[in-house]
């Protein structure tokens, strides 16, 4: 270790690094917090910052990297987008009996992905969860959004039904137990994009979890909390309040309740499902434009945002909460209820998330302002709802009247940022506070008499009194009057064009207006921690009217859309029905794609559970069946629907495969990714999902993809009977719905007109006759010359094949018809089938196989 390790600040700050070896700590030195060593360099590179070395003369420098403390709200955000765990350490009074004056430093907080800094610092409309993982057997789980303090709790039956869920929730960064840590890369693979850390709880049994979760409830005892029958999802919360208290050192006041929920009771949509359809994010692009949410999401407040993203995760198969949703939408479609309530909605601001600030502790001034505002606006929108039956069970019972009248009475209208200045408590309520703001303002009336009354009295009329930390108040006066100064005063500094002095007289009236000052500030500082206790006591009741909100508020932004997009009502069953008319895909109707957008029926029954969709290349094929999985979706969270009426059978699981990727990071090429999504949603679906596919079969031969596709078209009519659209390019699969009773073909109609395709984008009953395929590619751009070429090309092949199969391929008709048109059986396929292989030696297997090749040949 070179010298430079070796003072005693350096100690100290190996110290701390060592007991958080994972995170980049940010070290405070005055205004600065500094890195050093590796966290330097790391940081360097993430910031952009320059890299500079401590102690250059030493053999051994430090590296080193600074960013200004005012900053670090900006810096913190990129390095935890950037994936790291950040430590601070604060400097606190000097070290008694060091000597040297050393400060104190400690660590006050590791900030990771899923424990942000501040809700400040992370999107407003979407959850922040750090998930827990426990347990081998059934798996426990937990996520924790700590910006508003909800812990919803579940327990699955295996590791692979974890990580869908875990892939639902989209947490920010997983715990897991340190037995889970050996199955990471088997089991736990798919959550390999996400920041996972073992958990260092050591005694997590289920009684420790069960006190840990009763301490942070304040209760006795579980009983009430709906967690009775929970044993590893109880572990999994204990693991990430752990993580939460003393790893990342925040307190968990605001969390007052637990949310046990199972995770089969809703709508199963796969990572690949939710992909395919576009529901959160779009294919192409950083953003969310283009996705569906992005498309629904009218709501007024963070809340609703986030309420509407949890109920796309989660649509409902409960029919009695879904015609809740659609009374509720229904009862906000006139123009004259909707628009006053949200008017209101647009003046609350995020009440879960600034309750929870209040609850921890960390809501300042403006915060309690800005939740006092809200409350306030509720009366107005009780009004507005008061007659309206549907939303009775929303429309907030309580209002927290006393909470927002306390906040009034005592915070001034529109407070500073910082609760240390004073300046945040309205006069006339607290009489010692009233003395000491009176004697401190009037100091500073004296102030401006003095330097009037100076200024007259030596003549110098630039004479100024000014204030620095560092001298406190002083006269100042340019060099070219110093001559004028009286001889009583006192030369403090000299400057290029100044000279400052003080005065006895000045330095009394300082030690009254700043001790007056200072005063002020803890008492007001005190006046406002009192307040905000005694505003965190009704977290709960906060936290229970933000709920209420949060959904008036999706709702009313339903409608809304409803309204504005013509959207209607759909009828939801328990029917097996699919029948959809004049169905719009919702976010292609809203994009300007040159042409108007054609609305298509569907209808699917008994006899067409299952439609064989052929169409040219471009004629609209995956936007129809996009189209239907959404509008499913849609109707399922409780929305109206893009269509002119719909019917829905509930619908358990939705199963898209649309469009092609690959998965190289994996190894996997595009017709394995295919392949493998393919067999997962054979297995997965029950006769009640509803199976999107699109071209099955595609990346491999004609051959080998087209008997697939067959097969898997033939196993779903077959087997699975679940509600399927089932679109191809191989026309030969339309034959199939001749044989099968619940199957039917129907295309995209287009027109040719002059060697061109005219797109009609409508929905046709019966299969198409070609694809088109070159048309397309002209339209694409491709060269004239190879678009000819392949026209040629396409003749000749088209020849032979009816040359040598007849108008159709015969590979796959049924065998017993196989048997009628069947040509004769090659003499070497009879005996190959006569041979016995169990009674054979390897040498007589080898001499029948050389006797079978030159039968072949022969042949
Ligand atoms: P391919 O077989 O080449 O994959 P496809 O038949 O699946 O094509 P889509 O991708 O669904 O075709 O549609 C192609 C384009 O046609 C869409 O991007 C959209 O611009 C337009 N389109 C699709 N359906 C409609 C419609 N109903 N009304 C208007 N335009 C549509």
């Amino acid at each position: 270790m070179g010298k430079a390790n070796d003072t005693p600040m350096m100690r100290q700050y190996l110290q701390i690094k060592a007991q958080v070896p994972d995170a980049l700590l940010l070290y405070r030195m005055g205004d600065f917090y500094e890195l050093f060593y590796d966290d330097a360099r790391e940081a360097a590179a993430i910031l952009e910052l320059t890299l500079t070395s401590r102690n250059r003369n030493d053999p051994n420098p430090i590296p080193m990297a600074g960013i200004p403390y005012h900053a670090l709200n900006g810096y913190l955000k990129r390095l935890v987008n950037a994936g790291r765990k950040v430590a601070l350490a604060e400097q606190r009074a000097p070290a008694e009996g060091s000597g040297r004056k050393l400060m104190e430093r400690e660590l006050v907080r590791v900030v990771t992905p899923g424990i942000p800094w501040d809700s400040d610092s992370i999107a407003a409309r979407e959850p922040c969860y750090i998930a827990g993982v426990w347990g081998n057997g059934p798996v426990g789980l937990a996520f924790l959004d700590s910006s508003t303090g909800q812990l919803c709790l579940t327990e699955v039956a295996d590791a692979s039904t974890a990580c869908a869920e875990i892939l639902r929730m989209e947490p920010k960064e997983v715990v897991i137990s340190p037995s889970l840590k050996d199955s990471l890369t088997s089991d736990y693979l798919s959550l390999e994009h996400l920041p996972i850390s073992v958990s260092e709880c050591r005694s997590n049994t289920l009684q420790a979890a069960r006190t840990t979760l009763q301490d942070l409830l304040g209760r006795p005892d579980l009983m009430g909390a709906g967690v009775g029958a929970l044993g590893p999802a109880l572990c999994a919360a204990h693991a990430v309040i752990h993580y939460a208290t003393q790893v990342a050192r925040i307190n968990l006041d605001h969390v007052k309740s637990l949310h046990p929920y199972q995770a089969g009771n809703w709508v199963v949509l796969d990572e690949s499902t939710r992909r395919n359809l576009e529901v959160f994010r779009p294919h192409r692009g950083d953003g969310r434009k283009g996705s569906l949410v992005h498309l629904m999401d009218r709501s007024k407040t963070a809340m609703g945002g986030r309420l509407l993203r949890q109920w796309l995760h989660r649509p409902l198969v409960d029919l009695v909460e879904i015609r809740r949703r659609q009374e509720g939408i229904a009862s906000l479609l006139s123009e004259d209820i909707r628009q006053p309530l949200r008017e209101a909605l647009a003046e609350v601001a995020d009440l879960e998330r600034l309750s929870a600030k209040v609850g921890q502790g960390t809501a300042n001034a403006r915060d309690l302002w800005s939740l006092a505002n809200s409350l306030h606006r509720l009366p107005e929108l009780n009004q507005v709802l008061q007659s309206i039956d549907a939303l009775t069970p929303w429309v907030p019972a309580d209002d927290c009247a006393d909470v927002k009248t306390d906040i009034f009475t005592w915070i001034v209208e529109e407070p500073p940022l910082a609760i240390t200045e004073g300046g945040l408590i309205r006069p006339g309520n607290h009489t010692d506070l009233d003395e000491i703001v009176s004697l401190s303002r009037n100091g500073k009336q004296a102030i401006a008499q003095m330097e009037a009354r100076e200024r007259e009295n030596t003549g110098i009329t630039s004479l100024k009194i000014k204030y620095n930390r560092v001298f406190g108040y002083f006269l100042e006066v340019t060099q070219a009057n110093k001559d004028r100064v009286p001889a009583n005063w006192i030369r403090k500094q000299t400057l290029a064009n100044a000279e400052r002095f003080i005065t006895p007289e000045l330095k009394e009236f300082e030690d009254k207006i700043l001790g007056a000052e200072e005063r002020r500030k803890a008492l007001e500082l005190a006046l406002f921690k009192e307040l905000r206790s005694r505003v965190a006591h009704s977290t709960q009741r906060i936290q229970t009217i933000a709920s209420h909100i949060a959904v008036l508020d999706v709702l009313a932004g339903l409608a809304d859309l409803a309204v504005d997009r013509r959207y209607c009502r759909p009828t939801v069953d328990e029917s097996l029905a699919l029948h959809i008319e004049e169905g719009r895909h919702p976010v292609v109707e809203v994009m300007d794609l040159g042409e108007d957008f054609v609305p298509n029926g569907l209808e699917m029954a008994e006899d067409s559970r299952v439609i064989i969709l052929t169409g040219p290349n471009m004629a609209g094929k995956s936007t129809v069946m996009r189209q239907t999985a959404l509008i499913v979706l849609m109707a399922q969270i409780g929305s109206f629907v893009p269509a002119t009426s719909a019917h829905i059978g509930l619908v358990d699981r939705i199963l898209v495969r649309v469009g092609a990727s690959d998965d190289l990071a994996r190894g996997r090429s595009t017709f394995m990714v295919e392949m493998g999504e393919t067999a997962f949603i054979l297995n997965a679906a029950t006769p009640r999902s509803l199976i999107i596919l699109d071209e099955i079969g595609r990346g491999t031969s004609t051959y080998d993809g087209l008997a697939i596709a067959w097969s898997v078209a033939e196993a779903i009519h077959d087997q699975v009977h679940a509600r399927t659209i089932f679109a191809t390019h191989y026309h030969e699969l339309s034959q199939l719905a001749d044989e099968r009773a619940a199957m039917c073909n129907m295309h995209i109609a287009v027109r040719e007109w002059q060697d061109q395709i005219v797109f009609l984008r409508t929905l046709r009953a019966g299969g198409a006759s070609r694809s088109y395929g070159i048309q397309c590619a002209r339209l694409a751009g491709i060269p004239t010359s190879i678009v000819e070429r392949s026209k040629t090309l396409l003749s000749q092949l088209e020849a032979q094949r009816a040359r040598q199969h007849g108008p159709q391929l015969s590979l796959f008709t049924a065998p017993q018809e196989q048997a009628t048109n069947a040509p004769e059986t090659p003499a070497a396929f009879t005996a190959l089938m006569d041979l016995d292989p169990d009674s054979m030696t390897p040498r007589q297997a080898l001499e029948a196989l050389y006797t079978l090749q030159n039968m072949d040949q022969s042949d």
